[in-house]
């Protein structure tokens, strides 16, 4: 497995396995899988309501726990959000069953963000998040948290898939320090990904799959990719991704699918900041 080292030293496998949208009573089932086709990092978060089967899945792996990457994110919190934080945080180390996490994300720029990125500094200080980031953070709010605040985070996971790209805030983090990660990678399916002609024509050239190429494109990039999936034989091929090289001519033609825009939501729509924003977990 490829590697990226965070910016505070943290090594993070570049290809890991997402459980967004998975129901819980499939999660144990899904990460068992996973386990055995190979995948190390794991991408879950309090608001999938699945730790606690993540958890399970990795407690009966037996794999030892400095061979794994686990990822949770800390849902919106309000002010003031410092003890609140800290105790979304035990948790869901609770629900894993786990003493500390490797990435801890802010799962979206809301609620009390300064006041949540404190604890989580703090956490990370005590050692109980090996590593802290954000997600869906866009470059004016990024660059706002880098500028006020110790830690930089060491992670913004963002929509990033064939039909947008990212380029701007992948070049912005970059300078910054910041790893991409992608969520979404194959934009769940949409604008027919898996039989795109042109994906699909470049995975024939290589005896590889739309997915394939998808993946392949993203870890070209840099980026840390998370497919999700509940097919054994699907977790496998998104593994087989590290023995055949995209070509210049094929980065370039990928380049060509980008459209600029969410193939999902928007976090600048008002109605979406307000969704988001108001949306509390239960428990
Ligand atoms: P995705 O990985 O883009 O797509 C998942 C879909 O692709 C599923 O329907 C899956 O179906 C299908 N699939 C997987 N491999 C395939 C293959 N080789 N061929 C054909 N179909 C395939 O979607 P996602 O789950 O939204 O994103 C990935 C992860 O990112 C999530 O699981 C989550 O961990 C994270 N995420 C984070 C955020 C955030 O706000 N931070 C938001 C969304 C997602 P099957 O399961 O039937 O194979």
């Amino acid at each position: 497995m490829q590697h990226v080292t965070l910016n505070n030293g943290v090594r993070m496998p570049i290809l890991g396995f997402g459980v967004y949208q998975i129901p819980p009573e499939q999660t144990e089932q899904a990460v068992t899988d996973a386990l055995a086709a190979g995948y190390r990092l794991l991408d879950t978060a309090a608001s999938y309501g699945n730790e606690e089967a993540v958890g399970h899945a990795v407690k009966a792996s037996g794999i030892p726990r400095e061979e794994l990457f686990v990822t949770t994110k800390l849902w919106v919190q309000d002010a003031p959000a410092q003890d609140n934080t800290r105790r979304a945080l035990e948790t869901s180390l609770t629900k894993l069953g786990l003493d500390h996490i490797d990435l801890y994300l802010m799962h979206q720029p809301f609620g009390d963000v300064y006041g949540q990125w404190r604890a989580m500094e703090a956490a990370n200080r005590e050692g109980l998040a090996k590593a802290i980031g954000v997600a869906n953070f866009h470059p004016d709010r990024l660059l706002d948290l880098v500028f006020n605040n110790e830690i930089t985070p060491a992670v913004n996971q963002i929509e990033t898939h064939p039909f947008f790209q990212r380029t701007t805030d992948h070049d912005l983090m970059r300078e910054h320090g910041v790893q991409h990660q992608a969520w979404g990678g194959f934009a769940e399916g949409r604008n027919n990904l898996f039989t795109h002609p042109d994906l699909t024509e470049m995975g024939e050239a290589h005896g590889k799959s739309a997915a394939q190429v998808v993946l392949r494109w993203l870890i070209q990039r840099d980026i840390v990719t998370i497919p999700k999936s509940v097919s054994p034989d699907r977790m496998a091929q998104n593994m087989d991704v590290f023995d055949f090289s995209l070509t210049d001519g094929q980065m370039a033609r990928i380049a060509a699918l980008d459209t600029g825009t969410t193939l999902f939501f928007d976090h600048h729509d008002p109605e979406m900041v307000t969704w988001l924003s108001k949306r509390r977990l239960a428990g």
